[in-house]
């Protein structure tokens, strides 16, 4: 197992950011990993996790 951790966490070998579900775990979700636009994505990713719990939820 390889980790790297940043100020600006890039996702290894896929796109920025992730935002999914954790295989085998469906009450974690992941929202990390923007590497240089966390900020600028944060309402996107918000919106996103808040679309994924409500669609746990149902
Ligand atoms: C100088 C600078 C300027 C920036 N300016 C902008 C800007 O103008 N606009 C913009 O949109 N973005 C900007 N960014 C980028 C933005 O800050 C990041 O995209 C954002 O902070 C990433 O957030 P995140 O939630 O994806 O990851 P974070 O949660 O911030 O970081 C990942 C966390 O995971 C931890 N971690 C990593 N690996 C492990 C592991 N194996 N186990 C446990 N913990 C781990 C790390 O320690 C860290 O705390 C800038 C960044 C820098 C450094």
């Amino acid at each position: 197992i390889n980790s790297w951790s940043g100020k600006r966490p890039r996702p290894n070998g896929e796109p920025a950011p992730i935002i999914k579900e954790v295989p085998n775990y469906p009450h974690v979700l992941l929202a990390t990993g923007h590497y240089r636009n966390g900020v600028l994505l944060a309402p996107a990713t918000a919106l996103m996790i808040r679309d994924k719990i409500i669609e746990n939820c149902i």
